[in-house]
């Protein structure tokens, strides 16, 4: 079976790799010649832990190549994997989804041989079938199927769960789609992958139900953040002991800066935006609460810093320890760090951000503010440092050991990583989120 996987972003080039590591041969498809032309060379265009290596590996086999050409990948493949990108529409909250019609439609006529199309794309409920139907215009006819088969990766741990994954989700019309995913994925689901197979609606709900699930569990402990912060609880202890309770879990159950990326704050706007459509707001209402929960704590995060500050934020010397939305990544889509470190220059602060991986990203977006590359070069001088992005490297920083680098040893940890007993005692005043 020959796989193309068009779109090689985040997403593609990582479930590119993978599959050509599991033996098929594949071809990468992109619209960015400039990413075409690193991956080929085994540069990824984007952090991901063992990606490099895992590129590099499955080049030298030969059987993962990339190109531009979406006619030499209709010639190529027996399975067209659809990963491009669906980001917020601007001024909208529905998904924009013009990268994923651009690339059917561009696909279609191309198709004169049998193939199976799978979409992997996140896409409001409903995009499957109209996608079945531009189908329909192929040269091959009834020889070209569609199935649905989202994606639940990870960025930071995305080789691991493109390779191991938790579930798999099969939105078919046939049996033969259902065979063909199953051999595709045949190593995953030896190793024990629960495999739910459904119709095109319901795999397309499950990746955005699935998000706006994990998108309540963060807003509701930062919710729960907020009353610690009024009562003087402690939201850590809370969250241990509600994850005590297994019906309740203790994952995704730490209060923070909130949640950003690519992916959860666009699919549930998307999701609400196409309930509306559906005539059903009301059933996802409550995630204009959670997204509103989530943006309240990147102004909370910057209101803290102001009083730390004694009031003001005007020339004071800021350590932004953080830039990408989540460690082990270097992407800063919607990050609630830099967010923060944008809203505190907005503010007058002197603001110095530093992250391992996403400081090239991170000016591309925010050309305005001062990188440096290092947490020591940040903190030289600061009066106020906040943690925004747990890195493990932030995570071990020692406070003994930075207290004489800052001119005023204050933590704001936005991420309620560090210990504050460690902290306090080596002379800093530490202050977390909902957090005695
Ligand atoms: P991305 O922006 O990193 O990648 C999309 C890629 O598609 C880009 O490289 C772009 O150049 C390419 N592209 C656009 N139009 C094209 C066309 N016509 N032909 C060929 N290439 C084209 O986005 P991403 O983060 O990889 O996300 C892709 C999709 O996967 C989205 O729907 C996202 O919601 C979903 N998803 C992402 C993740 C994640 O962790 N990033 C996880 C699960 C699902």
């Amino acid at each position: 079976m020959r796989i193309t996987v068009i779109g090689t972003g985040y997403l593609g080039a990582v479930h590119a790799a993978c599959l050509a590591e599991l033996g098929f041969e594949v071809l990468g498809v992109d619209s960015d010649p400039a990413k075409v032309a690193a991956l080929q060379i085994g540069q990824p265009p984007f952090f991901e832990p063992g990606l490099a290596d895992l590129l590099t590996r499955v080049l030298a086999t030969g059987r993962l190549q990339f190109t531009t050409s979406l006619t030499e990948a209709a010639d190529f493949g027996d399975v067209h994997f659809i990963c491009v990108g669906t980001p917020q529409l601007p001024g909208s909250n529905a998904a924009d989804l013009t990268q994923v019609t651009g690339a059917i439609a561009a696909l279609t006529p191309l198709l004169t041989r049998p193939c199976l199309v799978i979409g992997k794309s996140t896409v409001p409920v409903g995009t499957a079938s109209n996608i079945a139907e531009l189908l329909t215009a192929a040269p091959a006819g009834a020889g070209v199927e569609l199935a649905w088969n989202p994606e639940f990766l990870r960025e930071g741990f995305a080789i691991e769960d493109t390779l191991s994954p938790d579930r798999l989700v099969f939105g078919i019309r046939s049996a033969q789609a259902e065979l063909t995913l199953r051999s595709i994925y045949a190593d995953a689901i030896q190793a024990g992958a629960p495999v739910v197979v459904t119709d095109f609606p319901t795999a397309e709900l499950v990746k955005v139900a699935a998000n706006a699930f994990l998108a309540t569990k963060i807003s509701f402990i930062n919710a729960m953040a907020e009353v610690c912060e009024a009562t003087g609880a402690d939201v850590t202890e809370l969250a241990d002991a509600l994850g005590h309770d297994p019906r309740i879990g203790r994952r995704f159950l730490n209060a923070g800066l909130g949640f950003g990326g690519g992916c959860l704050p666009k699919d549930i706007r998307a999701f609400m935006a196409r309930a509306d459509e559906l005539g059903v707001p009301e059933a996802v209402e409550f995630l204009r609460e959670v997204d509103s929960i989530n943006l309240r704590r990147r102004d909370r995060t910057v209101a803290a810093a102001r009083e730390l500050a004694g009031g003001t934020l005007v020339d004071v010397k800021v350590a932004c320890l953080g830039a990408s939305f989540k460690p082990d990544s270097d992407d800063v889509r919607d990050s609630p760090a830099l967010h923060v470190a944008q809203a505190l220059h907005a503010e007058g602060a002197l603001v110095r951000v530093t992250d391992p991986k996403s400081i090239t990203n991170a000016t591309d977006r925010y050309p305005h503010l001062s990188y440096v590359a290092s947490p020591e070069a940040a903190l030289a001088g600061a009066d106020l440092t906040l943690l925004l992005t747990e890195w493990r490297e932030y995570r071990e920083i020692d406070p003994a050991a930075a207290r004489p680098l800052v001119a005023k040893a204050i933590m704001l940890d936005g991420r309620n990583a560090l210990d504050p007993q460690a902290w306090r005692s080596a002379g800093w005043v530490y202050r977390g989120i909902g957090r005695r």
